[in-house]
């Protein structure tokens, strides 16, 4: 039978892209991973959730002769995948269990007469040997050109998600060793890479991993007050978009999801107490953007890929930092920005130390104990959340994020010398035989039985802690603990011990500085989400858009963003495209995709600039996604505006000139800015103006216009700080 070879040719890999899946370019090591596969070489691909693993054995099946069968352990997750590539026109079929006999077998004729281009199967069917006919006859007609394992940790058992069925799979590399296999994870440790080799048989493969930083999220941490269900409620309506919140307890779960409902969000609960058939309903409904919210256990969220996933709140403590990076990882899929939010408190640690306590192994009990010390070291700390999470995988991650809430927002160091004396002294006069809470009872001066009935109330350091809450000593003696300046007893009872370090204090041979939180403070603004950078017309256009969008999906029973992502939602709210060769340019508009939808999407923006009183666009205009375009790729429009700006003409007066709105001009001169033009900053923004702005910048960071706006007040005006911002963003970021 035919090797499989490369059939349909493109002249680059770029226009393949376009064509079948309307992207702009790859992303990381995509294009490397793609031709190794082109190359008939076996391949490991590891990449964080969002990262587009799909797409790198997507694009080589339809590229080669012959079928590409991907094993996919869920068969939601099938589903979903192959409901978005027939979207992009693209003949993919999976075949399982929720199957008739007689869809099973229409399939497999298709199959056979080389219809199909992408097969979908779980891995138990793979290997039945009632299969395995069909799986030869395949090779020897039209060719099989990949087998592309997803989810490969599965076959691992040091991975959080072991399958036995996955165990299996080494018989592909022994009944069909010709056939290339690629192993696709999200995975991140050493241990579990080996595995999947080992245990697939990879031939020598080259093995891809790109960094498990998620640029594109925000990560916050809030403590949690008796307010916290007002501090959510106000998360959840200041951010638009989907949601999930999670929680440990199914009695919070329905708490908190029948309190949204009474506060008019829409959601909907989600744990193991429901039928299958109702957490079946809620996360379809979620899934087709029919509930805007889901609340619910850590059981929710394996087996879907809603990239467009806006926010992931932990109401309660997540049980590891691991967990913690998968579970926030299930927002922003589609790269856009989203927030992921811890709410912490000591009451939280205490009820998981319980549960820990209640563990009937010692073993199981340690391992738990320590990872939670690492999940209060991430939500205590002062340092880059990301750099936490990023050295848990064994990535250094160096410098300012600008993406989470210590980078933004640092907490100032405050000299606590004394009070640390205080009181490791009470330690020390409470003779090392008590925990934290002992501890500050005294030096607040407490009257319980207890304290008065072990004589504390007399010693010298009794009340002299009054000055200070309970929660800003608790704050002192956690980080004491972090800096190693205080010890502890690991045996469940947390006694407290002094070490060196403590004596250094003593005896004034060390300051302590620590950052202390001000429980009473109002929670930060949360980072502006993409939306706020539109203007109002934008957003109206873009509300409708998804409308429109959502009407489509409900009609082919898919979920919206297999329609389109928000992304290209997003761009032609902005770009307003009213023909098809403008349509054309929107990211995510491939060849399918402009056939099918082309018309109906351009009509309704057509529609809406006549009755917005708005100049439509009918000009290909430059895509955002590829800042470094040369001079000869500028479009026609950029040039008019860049050509009147180099005769003097200031942004308005271009804007009047054109017949088109300042912003839109204030835009043109960001992006030619940012594509290394030379634009005039000061006969803009006058140097005055510039200063203030860029400091603005370099203090709060330049993701969000929003923020630099706060910080300056409300005399400066979007559009100029849009200007300074392009400029610091092409010499800092270039
Ligand atoms: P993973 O499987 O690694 O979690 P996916 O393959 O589901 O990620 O891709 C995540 C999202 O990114 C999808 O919405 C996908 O369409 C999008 N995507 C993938 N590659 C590109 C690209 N080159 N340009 C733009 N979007 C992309
Ligand atoms: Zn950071």
């Amino acid at each position: 039978m035919a090797s499989a070879t490369t059939i349909t040719s493109f002249p680059s890999l770029e226009k393949a892209l376009k064509h079948f899946f309307g992207y702009d370019g790859f992303r990381h090591y995509q294009r490397d991973i793609i031709e190794h596969v082109l190359k008939n070489r076996d391949v490991l691909v590891i990449m964080p959730t969002g990262g587009g693993k799909s797409l790198c054995y997507q694009l080589p099946a339809l590229l080669r002769v012959g079928v590409t069968i991907v094993v996919s352990p869920l068969i939601a997750l099938m589903q979903d995948q192959v409901n978005s590539l027939k979207d992009n026109g693209i003949a993919a079929t999976f075949i399982n269990s929720s199957l008739t006999f007689n869809e099973v077998r229409d399939r497999e004729q298709a199959l056979l007469k080389g219809e199909i281009k992408l097969l979908y199967l779980a891995p138990e069917r793979l290997m039945s040997p009632s299969f395995w006919p069909l799986l030869e006859q395949l090779q020897q007609t039209i060719g099989i050109s990949a087998f592309a394992i997803d989810e490969a940790h599965c076959v691992s058992e040091w991975g959080h998600d072991f399958r036995p069925e996955y165990r299996q799979l080494f018989q592909l590399k022994q009944q069909l060793p010709q056939i290339p296999t690629m192993a696709l994870t999200a995975t991140a440790t050493e241990r579990v890479r080996q595995d999947i080799v080992q245990q697939l048989r990879l031939n020598d493969p080259q093995i891809f991993v790109s960094g498990f930083n998620r640029q594109n999220l925000y990560y916050e941490v809030k403590p949690k007050t008796k307010q916290s269900y007002d501090h959510l409620l106000k998360l959840v309506k200041q951010q638009p978009g989907a949601g999930i919140i999670y929680c440990l307890s199914r009695k919070r779960v329905n708490e908190i999801s029948f309190r949204l409902k009474q506060d008019g969000i829409s959601a909907l609960p989600y744990h193991a107490g429901l039928s299958a058939q109702e957490r079946q309903e809620n996360q379809e409904q979620f899934i087709r953007d029919d509930v805007r919210i889901i609340v619910a256990t850590i059981a929710f969220g394996m087996g879907i890929n809603k990239p467009d996933v806006r926010f992931v709140i932990h109401y309660d403590l997540p049980r590891t930092i691991e967990s913690y990076y998968q579970e926030s990882g299930r927002a922003g899929r589609d790269g856009d920005p989203a927030n992921c939010t811890v709410f912490f408190s000591y009451a939280d640690v205490a009820t998981v130390d319980y549960l820990i306590n209640q563990k009937p192994d010692e073993q199981e009990q340690r391992i738990a104990r320590q990872q939670l010390r690492h999940v209060i070291n991430y939500t205590e700390s002062a340092i880059c959340r990301r750099k936490i999470q990023l050295s848990y995988f064994g990535e250094s991650f160096a410098g300012n994020c600008q993406n989470c809430d210590n980078c933004l927002n640092p907490v100032p160091l405050e000299d606590w010398t004394i009070e640390a004396q205080k009181f490791l002294s009470c330690v020390a006069r409470c003779q090392e035989r008590f925990g934290m809470n002992h501890i500050i009872d005294v030096l607040r001066g407490s009257r319980k039985k207890r304290l008065v009935e072990l004589g504390h109330d007399q010693l010298s350091t009794y009340g002299i802690g009054q000055d200070h809450s309970v929660d800003e000593w608790r704050q002192l003696c956690r980080s004491l603990l972090h800096q190693e300046l205080l010890a502890e007893t690991t045996d469940g009872y947390s006694v407290l011990k002094l070490n060196a370090g403590s004596w250094q204090v003593l005896k004034k041979q060390i300051p302590v500085n620590i950052h202390i939180f001000k429980r009473a403070e109002a929670p930060k603004a949360t980072k502006a989400s993409n939306e706020v950078q539109l203007n109002a017309d934008e957003i109206l256009l873009l509300e409708q858009l998804r409308r429109l969008r959502k009407r489509l999906a409900d009609e082919q029973s898919v979920p919206p963003y297999v329609v389109f992502a928000d992304a290209s939602l997003r761009q032609m709210a902005q770009q307003r495209p009213i023909t098809t060769t403008a349509f054309a340019a929107i990211s995510g508009v491939g060849k399918r995709k402009l056939e099918q939808y082309g018309q109906i999407f351009t009509n309704e923006i057509q529609h809406f600039c006549q009755s917005h009183n708005l100049t439509p666009n009918n000009i290909v205009s430059v895509p955002t996604a590829t800042p470094q375009q040369s001079a000869q790729e500028l479009t026609s429009t950029y040039i008019t505006t860049h050509t009147l700006h180099k005769q003097g003409l200031s942004p308005s007066e271009i804007a009047l000139e054109r017949g088109l709105r300042l912003g839109t001009i204030i835009e043109h001169l960001c992006q030619l800015i940012e594509m290394g033009q030379d634009i005039d900053l000061n006969s803009t923004v006058s140097p005055e103006r510039q200063v203030p702005i860029f400091e603005a910048i370099e203090k709060v960071g330049s993701h969000s216009l929003r923020n630099i706006r706060d910080e300056l007040g409300e005399t400066f005006d979007y559009n100029e700080i849009r200007l300074v911002r392009a400029v610091w963003e092409r010499q800092n970021l270039a």
